[in-house]
């Protein structure tokens, strides 16, 4: 319950209270917390209060949080649910509400490394029969490690950034010799993005068991990527410019406490794991995403069957002694379920093109220039109450010649 009016469906309940860095006017970028349709600016508040860490909030990114560690943003948390559930907060937050409509949401925090892994078995499935027509479609290392690659962290944009379309060389297997282009196969990847705040040391693997004491919380992806450059590229050395150009991410950080009513155990993994891989508690997330192509619902991804659990891909990438830095963002790779309307992205949802979508009435495979594409998406707790997460969205523009 909360003193301040909170529209119904919003995603942003009192218990959720993502943060974010807003810009309003001519002031200063600085960090607020989602409430319904309003931000609250936290900066002001703080200070008032002569909270500790203060200072924390008129940052123009949430590195600096981040970085305080589990206790801390635990004592946020607190601080944060005590100004909407008590009344007796009315008159020092009433006055620093401020309509998100008001504001510039801001890339929220400065991406330090990007790490993207391939955690859906539906997804790896559909992209190993769509890739490799005559082969298995799951290579022989998927079920013992989480799959996946570096990204590029210095295109890691903020939600409602235009996105260029690619260029590169692209071959089709029957063609003689490849092109030079804009891509022909532009889409999207729907993930889950992890959040690193506290650091570890080089040289001294993360635990599953420590996932918690490292993750702050997460946001929404979306890995743009040219398939027809990826499918070029990608043997040996994995995805390069298919991807680098851009990846798209919602403004507001929901922290792993805002999730926890929303957790579910890990399916059964077969072949077992290695130790290092193996908890006796291990987590997925209940997140349903929601994909619009030009404000029209296309897929519905289900979060809950991904193969591999947040915290195995955090054990996996510092198991040889790589460290993570505050900042850090894994994402989860894109989110697939069993069914046709559940894919998350459009190579999987037109098959590679042979079987549009019918959307607004036109047969659909990959983006066009002008195309909006918003993702969305909720956690649902065991009572059916929900957790937004918010949006992510981006246009696509015509390449640049
Ligand atoms: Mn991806």
């Amino acid at each position: 319950m909360s003193w301040i009016s909170i529209p119904d469906g919003s995603p942003f309940g009192p218990e959720n209270l993502p943060l974010g860095v807003f810009r309003y006017g001519e002031e200063e970028p600085r960090v607020g917390a989602a409430i319904g349709d309003q931000i609250i600016d936290l900066a002001p508040v703080a200070s008032a209060q002569m909270l500790d860490g203060a200072q924390l909030f008129t940052q123009p990114t949430l590195n600096a949080f981040l970085a305080v560690g589990r206790s801390g943003w635990r004592a946020t948390r607190e601080w944060l649910l005590d100004l909407v559930g008590n009344p007796a907060q009315r008159d020092a937050v009433e006055p620093h509400l401020i309509p998100q409509s008001a504001v510039t949401m801001q890339l929220p925090f400065e991406v330090a490394d990007y790490v993207d892994f391939y955690a859906s078995e539906h997804h790896a499935t559909n992209l190993g029969r769509l890739f490799r027509p005559n082969a298995e479609p799951l290579l022989p290392n998927w079920k013992h490690l989480p799959v996946g690659y570096h990204g590029r962290a210095g295109t890691v944009v903020a939600s409602g950034t235009d996105i260029v379309r690619p260029s590169g060389q692209r071959k089709a297997p029957d063609a003689p010799a490849p092109t030079f282009g804009p891509s022909q196969r532009l889409d999207i990847e729907v993930e889950l993005g992890y959040v690193v705040g506290t650091p570890s040391a080089l040289g001294r693997p993360v635990s599953v068991d420590d996932f918690a004491e490292h993750v702050y919380g997460v946001v929404v992806v979306n890995d743009w990527s040219a398939r027809d450059l990826q499918a070029w590229e990608y043997v040996p050395l994995g995805p390069f410019l298919g991807k680098s150009f851009a990846t798209s991410i919602s403004p507001w950080v929901v922290s792993l406490d805002a999730l926890a009513t929303a957790a579910v155990p890990l399916g059964p993994q077969d072949p077992p794991v290695l130790p290092y891989l193996a908890g006796e508690n291990l987590e997925n997330y209940d997140i349903t995403f929601e994909v619009f192509l030009n404000g029209h619902l296309v897929s519905t991804p289900p979060y809950k069957h991904l193969y591999w659990s947040p915290a195995q891909m955090l054990a996996h990438m510092t198991v040889n002694g790589a460290g993570v830095r505050t900042g850090d963002l894994y994402a989860s790779g894109t989110v697939s379920g069993p069914e046709k309307d559940q894919r998350g992205s459009f190579i999987e949802l037109s098959w590679g093109g042979r079987e549009p979508l019918i959307v607004d009435g036109r047969e659909r495979t990959f983006l066009e220039d002008g195309d909006e594409v918003t993702i969305t998406a909720w956690a649902t707790a065991a009572d059916g109450s929900r957790t937004g997460l918010g949006a992510v969205s981006g246009r696509v523009l015509p390449a640049r010649s």
